[in-house]
């Protein structure tokens, strides 16, 4: 039993996450205490429970403490099996975090499966839909693992509502991990708002400044298609493209805050990782963690990757994974940003 203390670091639900994912991945029984310590509601919300509760389905595990707001969990995995699945978060929960939480265990299972999860595809602290298209997925299929993503609906705090359909094919035998140190070759950059059911000034004011912001032209400026009923939402996106991997950040708008602030803020984001010549942004930086673990412990062979900073999510999560599997993070500073060794420690 890995006993595993969730205040320490981060303090987040990210330290659920990644015990959970790896428990599925490894077999290894998990008791973890202080769940989501340092949040002002600490504690299991719709969210976390859902992403215990697809795993306790997905590895037919034993489990205690699966409830609203507990503060602790037991829980014991069997064998992860593939097949067809539906979760709803039930609120506007991230889908994306549910997915994330199941995923490397099902790509270690031995045949494809389906996903249905719904909630919100769109939240703040948490990675959007889109994100996870551009950015994260394509890095995990470069490991080998297949994977096919749909968004079939947006969901937006505080509506809900959104769906996701993801395909993930078995992978256990091809992983293969890799360095990630260089962006490569720029391809592209463009900036989209999605503002179902808000009036079009939003979108087009936001667009407006960040153009001006970044010298983008008009072209690389877009309003995305949504359906009215997908709203009210307001996700302001920017997507960097290039040779070896892309990036994508996110604000989202909120009552009260001008169109000019939101895109300021994003701004200010793309700026900082435009100054770096790292590859991976912040929140690339935490999530990469893990599937590249899972391909450096299956291989037995190192991994290394540049970010442009290293976030207490980051370690946190570092920490996390090396409670579960036999690999060691290093870092170390460099003129830009950081370099992150992974090791097999065996
Ligand atoms: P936690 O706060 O512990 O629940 O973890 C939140 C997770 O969401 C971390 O992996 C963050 O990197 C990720 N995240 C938060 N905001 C974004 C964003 N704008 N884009 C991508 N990932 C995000």
């Amino acid at each position: 039993m890995i006993e595993i203390d969730g205040s320490t670091g981060e303090g987040g639900g990210q330290i659920l996450r990644t015990s959970l994912a790896l428990s599925m991945c490894t077999g290894q029984p998990f008791r973890l205490s202080g769940i989501r310590a340092n949040r002002p509601r600490p504690g299991l919300m719709r969210q976390h429970l859902t992403c215990v509760k697809a795993a306790t389905v997905i590895c037919d595990a034993d489990v205690q403490g699966d409830e609203l707001n507990s503060q602790s969990l037991m829980f014991t995995p069997r064998k992860p099996r593939a097949g067809d699945y539906a979760f709803n978060v039930g609120t506007a929960g991230s889908c994306t975090l549910v997915l994330q939480t199941v995923w490397p265990a099902l790509l270690l299972a031995d045949a494809p499966s389906r996903l249905l999860i719904s909630g919100g595809t769109h939240n703040p602290m948490a990675p959007p839909f889109h994100f996870l298209e551009r950015s994260y997925a394509p890095l995990v299929r470069r490991l080998g693992a297949d994977a096919s993503l749909t968004l079939r609906r947006l969901g937006f705090f505080p509506a809900g509502g959104g769906e996701i359909e993801v395909e993930i094919s078995p992978a256990a035998d091809r992983l293969q991990p890799y360095d990630l140190t260089e962006r490569g070759q720029k391809i592209d950059s463009y900036a989209e708002c999605f503002a179902p059911a808000l009036p079009r000034a939003v979108a087009s004011r936001e667009l407006e400044f960040l153009g001006t912001a970044l010298g983008w032209n008009a072209d690389r400026l877009r309003v995305a298609p949504v359906r009215q009923n997908e709203g009210p939402g307001n996700a302001l996106l920017a997507t960097l493209a290039y040779e070896h991997m892309t990036e994508v950040f996110t604000q989202f708008g909120e009552k009260g805050i001008t169109a000019e602030k939101v895109a300021n803020a994003l701004v200010h984001e793309v700026r900082d990782y435009q100054l770096s010549d790292a590859a991976l942004g912040p929140h690339l930086a935490d999530q990469w963690a893990l599937p590249l673990a899972i391909a450096a412990w299956k291989r037995q062979r190192s991994a290394v990757y540049t970010c442009t900073t290293l976030t207490a999510h980051a370690k946190t999560n570092f920490e996390v994974i090396e409670r579960f599997l036999p690999v060691g993070f290093s870092t170390k500073q460099t003129g830009k940003g950081w370099r992150v060794e992974l090791r097999p420690m065996k």
